[in-house]
C-alpha cells in the first residue's frame, strides 16, 4: 500500500486525475457522470475501475472530518489500477472518494491554515501529532467528569484541539467558496462555538450529518421529545445536536425530515444500479473513522425495507471481518507511522 500523506479536496483530485493519465495501469480507472450535487454545488464525484456485472462499491467521508477514509480510497483506487489478479471482465468497482465533499472542504480549509503553507514537512507533521494528542485528551474528559476528577461545567468548555485554531486567519478560510464559508461561519456564530470546531466538521455546510439523516434514526424523536438543548459527547460536548452544527443533527427541521442532496444521490445511485438488468451489487464498504482508526458501518436497522433481499446478518459478518482485516492491516500502520495527519 502507498503511503498515506494528509490530502486536502485540490490533492485528491489531483491524484485521481494523474492516476486517470497513468499509461502504466493494469485497468483504466474512469470518471463516471457525478451522482449528484451539494446544495452548495459541489459534485459527488464517482469512479470505476472495471467493467464486469458484480460491482462493489467504495465510498469515504461521509463524514467530512474522516479524511483518512478518502486518503484510503484514493490509495485503494491506486492498487487496483496495478492488481494483475483483478478480474475486470467480472467486476466493477465503483468508488465514491468523498460523499460529503462540503464536509471534506471545511475540514480540510482548517487544517491547511493551521498546517500553514510555508512550513515545513517535518513542522507540519509536528503540528499534527500535536492535534492528535488535543483530540485524545479531549475525549477523556466526560470519563473525568463522571469519576469527578473534573467538574461538569467542564464539558460545555472549549476543547484543546479547538483552541489550536484560536489564531487562523478567517479571511483565508475557504476563500474561494465564499457561500460555503458563510453557512458554516454562520452556524459558528450563532452558537458562539470555538471556530476550531470547523476543523473537525463531519456535517456538510448546513450542518447536518449525513448518516444521521435517514427517516427512520431513532434519535429525531429523542431530540424532538427534549424539546431543548441536547449535546454532543466527548470531544464535541460543548455543541449540540438538536441544531445544525458540526456533528450528529439528523435533519434541518425536526418536525418534518427532509433528505440531504448527498444521501438523495447515493440512495438514487443504488436504486438505478440495482434496476439494471444483469447488475449484482454483491458489497457496499462504507468507511468512517475516528481518532485514526477506520471502520465500515454494516447495515442493520430491522425497521428498514429490505428492497434487495439483502441477508443483513450475514452481511454484517461479512463487514465485521473484512473491516478487521483492513485495521490489522492498514489504519494501524497510520498511527505507527505517526508522521500524517490523523482524524
Ligand atoms: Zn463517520
Amino acid at each position: 500500500m502507498a503511503k498515506f500523506a494528509y490530502m486536502n479536496i485540490q490533492d485528491v483530485n489531483n491524484t485521481i486525475k494523474q492516476l486517470m493519465e497513468n499509461k502504466e495501469n493494469k485497468h483504466q480507472l474512469k470518471e463516471m457522470q457525478p451522482l449528484g450535487y451539494t446544495e452548495f454545488g459541489l459534485a459527488i464525484k464517482h469512479y470505476t475501475i472495471g467493467n464486469g456485472p458484480k460491482h462493489i462499491v467504495v465510498s469515504g467521508s461521509y463524514h467530512g472530518a474522516e479524511i483518512i477514509t478518502t486518503i484510503f480510497v484514493v490509495r485503494l483506487m491506486e492498487e487496483i489500477t496495478k492488481d494483475i489478479n483483478f478480474q475486470a471482465d467480472q467486476y466493477t468497482i465503483d468508488f465514491i472518494p468523498i460523499v460529503n465533499p462540503e464536509g471534506y472542504l471545511i475540514t480540510t480549509s482548517m487544517q491547511d491554515l493551521y498546517l500553514g503553507k510555508s512550513t515545513t514537512e517535518e513542522e507540519k507533521i509536528a503540528r499534527a501529532k500535536t492535534y492528535w494528542a488535543s483530540y485524545w485528551a479531549d475525549t477523556t474528559i466526560p470519563a473525568k467528569v463522571k469519576s469527578g476528577e473534573l467538574s461538569e461545567t467542564v464539558l460545555l468548555e472549549k476543547k484543546s484541539y479547538q483552541a489550536l485554531f484560536d489564531d487562523v486567519n478567517l479571511d483565508e478560510f475557504l476563500k474561494n467558496d465564499p457561500e460555503i464559508k458563510a453557512s458554516a461561519l454562520n452556524i459558528v456564530k450563532k452558537n458562539n462555538y470555538p471556530i476550531g470546531v470547523l476543523a473537525a466538521w463531519t456535517t456538510n455546510a448546513h450542518g447536518i450529518d449525513l448518516s444521521q439523516n435517514v427517516p427512520y434514526n431513532p434519535a429525531i424523536k429523542t431530540l424532538l421529545e427534549a424539546n431543548g438543548p441536547v449535546y454532543n459527547h466527548l470531544a464535541y460536548a460543548n455543541t449540540r445536536k438538536d441544531i445544525p452544527g458540526p456533528i450528529n443533527t439528523p435533519c434541518r427541521d425536526l418536525k418534518k425530515f427532509s433528505f440531504e442532496l448527498e444521501n438523495l444521490a447515493i440512495l438514487n445511485f443504488f436504486e438505478t444500479l440495482s434496476q439494471t438488468p444483469g447488475v449484482e451489487i454483491i458489497a457496499y464498504f462504507n468507511y468512517h473513522s475516528v481518532m485514526g482508526k477506520m471502520y465500515q458501518k454494516p447495515i442493520k436497522e430491522d425497521e428498514i425495507i429490505n428492497l434487495y433481499n439483502v441477508d443483513y446478518e450475514r452481511k454484517i459478518i461479512e463487514n465485521y471481518i473484512s473491516s478487521r482485516i483492513f485495521r490489522a492491516k492498514n489504519a494501524y500502520n497510520i498511527i505507527e507511522s505517526e508522521d500524517y495527519l490523523v482524524i
